[in-house]
């Protein structure tokens, strides 16, 4: 295929693999993004997953604020970003979803945070040779997150790199960075990214042949790390000094260095919910290999939805080598979660026909 004269110079090779050849055919140079930018991002419900940035050309910019665009990078029309996103023709999805096995689970070799198991999962599967990497969310001195490779389990033992940070990572732009150096991945993310990764896989094989293990977190709602920061140091609270954030029980809790804490109810911080976080109705990452989170199991223990074959395979080893401690997980409590999400986040997708009636309306009032 030849690239007609003017269009920004990028290498096909690089495109191995994208749907992106098959919509070139019948270029648009400058609309495909525009789509996104109005459907998704300027309706408000982008849930930052990150997916989009898969572009070739680096025209979606994924930083610490709702996404944006560099048309200046000229946008090719391959519509890839809009085959990818999780929110484009949004359909939400809810409830507990299928699984294999439920269990309450602590982690003997991790401190994370709450039984470790996220982190046993991944740590397991480098063991086993299941993944080559893991892609994990640090943090660093001010809790901001960023993005580690992990390869070993030692380095697990590091709690910089385990626990919850509340606010959104880099997690997909990673895996697009390093997708084509590495044979097998796993990765964790919020039932968003999850959501994204899978249509993502989906739509391109190489995801599909290399991301061998997602592990989804329980999740109600997130932030943008500069407004959580800001947000707490006005009432008192300082990032720099913390080294546990956590949620329990309807209050955001920071525990500092010197052990003391800091509460205030999650009701107070609705202000700085993101919108797309509004319209999200997956609480426990229906569609993640392994699902893991907080309620439904004794303080210190992860309740964990084993959903696939391989997250099962990955389970029974760590059992067999005496990993884990396990107890009940109380599903009714996580199936209300559940519920409880679907009901403070409605969400009523309009439908094309639903559109189309609203522009004849809008034509006749014209009239
Ligand atoms: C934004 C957010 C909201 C959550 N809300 C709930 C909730 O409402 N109810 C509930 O029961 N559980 C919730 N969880 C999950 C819970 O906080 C724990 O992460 C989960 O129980 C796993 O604990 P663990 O000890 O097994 O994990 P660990 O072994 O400590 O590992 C957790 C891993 O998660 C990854 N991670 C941390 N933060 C992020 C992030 N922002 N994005 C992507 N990956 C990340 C890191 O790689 C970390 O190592 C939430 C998690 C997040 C990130
Ligand atoms: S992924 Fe393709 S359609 Fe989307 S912005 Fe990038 S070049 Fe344009
Ligand atoms: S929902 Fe995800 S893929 Fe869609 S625009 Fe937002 S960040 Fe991009
Ligand atoms: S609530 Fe959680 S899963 Fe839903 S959009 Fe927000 S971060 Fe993503």
């Amino acid at each position: 295929m030849t690239i007609p004269k003017g269009w920004v110079s990028i290498d096909f090779k690089e495109l191995e693999d994208l749907p992106c050849l098959r919509y070139a055919e019948k270029p648009d140079r400058s609309s495909s993004y525009r789509l996104l930018k109005e459907k998704v991002v300027d309706a408000g419900i982008c849930s930052h997953c990150g997916t989009c940035t898969i572009c070739p050309v680096d025209l979606i910019i994924l930083e610490d604020r709702p996404v944006d665009f560099d048309p200046k990078k000229g946008c090719m029309g391959c519509g890839v970003c809009v085959a990818v996103c999780p929110r484009y023709n949004y359909q939400p999805i809810s409830g507990l979803g299928e699984y294999i096995e439920a269990v309450a689970g602590k982690s003997k070799r991790f401190v994370g945070q709450d039984g470790a198991m996220v982190s046993e999962f991944m740590a397991t599967a480098l063991e086993m040779g299941e993944i080559e990497v893991a892609l994990f969310v640090a943090r660093d001195e001010m809790f901001r997150p960023y993005v580690v490779h992990v390869r070993t389990p030692d380095e697990l033992l590091d709690q910089r790199i385990t626990g919850t940070k509340y606010s959104y990572a880099n997690v997909m732009p990673e895996l697009h960075r390093i997708i084509r150096r590495v044979d097998s991945v796993g990765i964790i993310g919020t039932p968003c990214m999850i959501s994204g990764l899978r249509k993502l896989q989906e739509k391109v094989p190489l995801y599909k042949k290399k991301v061998k293990l997602a592990v989804g977190l329980f999740c109600t709602e997130n932030f943008y790390w500069h407004e959580l920061y800001d947000f707490l140091k006005e009432r008192g609270a300082d990032l720099k000094n913390a080294v546990k954030t956590d949620i329990k029980k309807g209050n955001f809790i920071v525990t500092f260095k010197d052990g003391s804490e800091f509460t205030i109810s999650v009701k107070e911080m609705e202000e700085i919910v993101p919108s797309g976080c509004h319209v999200c109705q997956d609480f426990s990452a229906i569609e993640a290999d392994v699902s893991v989170g907080s309620v439904g199991s004794k303080a210190g223990f992860s309740t964990v939805l084993i959903r696939s074959e391989t997250a099962k395979k990955i389970y029974d080893y760590m059992l067999e080598k005496g990993y884990i401690e396990t107890a009940e997980a109380k599903l009714n409590i996580v199936q209300k979660l559940c519920d409880f999400k679907v009901k403070i986040h409605p969400y009523n997708p309009k439908t094309e026909e639903c559109e189309a009636e609203e522009g004849k309306a809008e034509e006749e009032k014209k009239e």
